[in-house]
């Protein structure tokens, strides 16, 4: 059988090079940057005052010195002003500093009577003065290509004045749930019949990486049935289409020959993974179609291990494997067998120790311990038993 690794090189190797496309600002969250983007303004775009207070010429100023206030100046005001020798201006917080002051003493440190203000502390050249181009000057870099999109850079790029960058296409994702026994959420179960909850779970779970799907329902078990949904959906403007269920050799697991019907050509079919081995990967015009399990456990592990990866690497992402940390065992395991296992396991932070601690559940319809756990335990082909305190690779969730 494929090795898992095998399985999702396969995956990526399969992806089509990622294509820019230009974007408001506003839309460009957990993006990735598909051009380096520099400053348009510099920042601040002019000498600011970092504090409420007085601008001064720091030369002039001693202890308990008395200077005549010429003019005030507040966030948004008139940059053109000069001070007069000798005397000072109030000033605010983001106020453009006057022509002939050096200085801000601060509020704080200033006795106000009229016109007249007497400070209790001199003053330093260059205090409490934000220098034009102290963040960024214009020009500058504010992110690379390849950056993918935090709150942070977003406020950055916005202060460079940049109102449309460009970033990487992310693709459209098609979700199909497959089974008889499917029913939709919030109706009233027929004997035999299960909630379908997968389409749900992989929405929630690629919403995380800013893409967007659509649910097209549930399909029965029939080939025919099958290939016309798959055969609808493709035709459609969507890149990835995954289902779930069916991706077995059961009597009832009907999705390879649908896929085979179609004409679409098998990427991979069963890896040596636990849980998730029945996954395939297939493709057609250029399209991918991921065929899950449709066990949550199963459908949640594929689609982590291999439709999100392949989602990040479409969106511009460089992504060559998992990104696993070690971690030291709480507790003890037995030996594997020859697949690789991914147990739902607990990583937290102990006394400074990456520590993770495995879920004793391993069925892979139970969700409940899916959402107790906020890692994947990595257990090699053939692993050894391991014992407290062993280090081990986690995937955390
Ligand atoms: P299958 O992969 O079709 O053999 O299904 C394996 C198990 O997963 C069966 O017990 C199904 O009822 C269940 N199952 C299949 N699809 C879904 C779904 N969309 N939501 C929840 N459970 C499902
Ligand atoms: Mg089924």
């Amino acid at each position: 059988m494929l090795s898992f690794d095998e399985a999702l090189k396969i995956t990526l190797d399969a992806v089509p090079a990622p294509e820019k496309v230009r974007v408001r600002l506003s839309a460009a969250l957990d993006r990735v940057l598909a051009e380096t983007v520099t400053a348009r303004t510099s920042q601040p775009p002019f000498d600011a005052s970092a504090m409420d207070g007085y601008a001064v010429k720091a030369a002039s100023i001693t202890s308990n010195a008395s200077c005549e206030v010429a003019f005030q100046v507040a966030a948004g005001g008139d940059p053109g002003q000069t001070l007069p020798e000798g005397k000072v201006a109030r000033i605010f917080t983001g106020a453009p500093l006057p022509a002939g002051a050096d200085a801000v003493i601060i509020q704080e440190n200033a006795a106000r009577d009229g016109d007249i203000v007497t400070f209790s502390q001199g003053a330093l050249e260059g205090q409490n003065i934000r220098r034009m181009g102290r963040d960024f000057a214009l020009g500058d870099v504010l992110a690379e290509a390849g950056t993918r999109l935090k709150p942070a850079h977003i406020g950055l790029i916005a202060s460079g004045n940049n109102a449309e960058i460009d970033v990487f296409r992310k693709p459209m994702v098609a979700l199909l749930s497959t089974g008889d026994e499917l029913a939709a959420i919030g109706s009233v179960l027929k004997p035999g019949q299960i909630v379908g909850s997968n389409a749900l779970l992989l929405e929630a779970m690629l919403a995380r990486h800013a893409t967007a799907v659509s649910d097209l329902g549930h399909a029965p078990d029939s080939v025919d049935a099958l290939a016309e949904n798959i055969g609808g959906a493709l035709g459609s403007d969507i890149d990835i289409l995954v289902t779930t269920g069916g991706a077995s050799v059961g009597d009832h697991d009907l999705l390879a020959p649908a896929l085979e019907q179609l004409g679409a050509e098998r990427l991979f079919w069963k890896s040596a993974m636990r849980p998730g081995k029945p996954a395939m990967l297939s493709s057609l015009n250029g399209k991918l179609i991921f065929t899950l399990p449709g066990n949550p456990v199963s459908a949640f592990v594929t689609a982590t291990l291999f439709v999100i990866p392949a989602i990040r690497k479409w969106s511009g992402e460089k992504v060559t494997g998992l990104d696993l940390i070690d971690a030291r065992l709480s507790g003890s395991l037995e030996a594997n067998g020859p697949r690789r296992h991914f147990r739902r396991a607990n990583l937290s932070l102990e006394y400074g120790s990456v520590i993770v601690r495995p879920i004793n559940e391993t069925d892979s319809a139970h969700q409940s311990s899916l959402a107790a756990a906020n890692a994947l335990l990595v257990q090699p082909e053939n692993g050894p038993s391991l014992s407290d305190g062993a280090l081990v690779q986690v995937l955390p969730l």
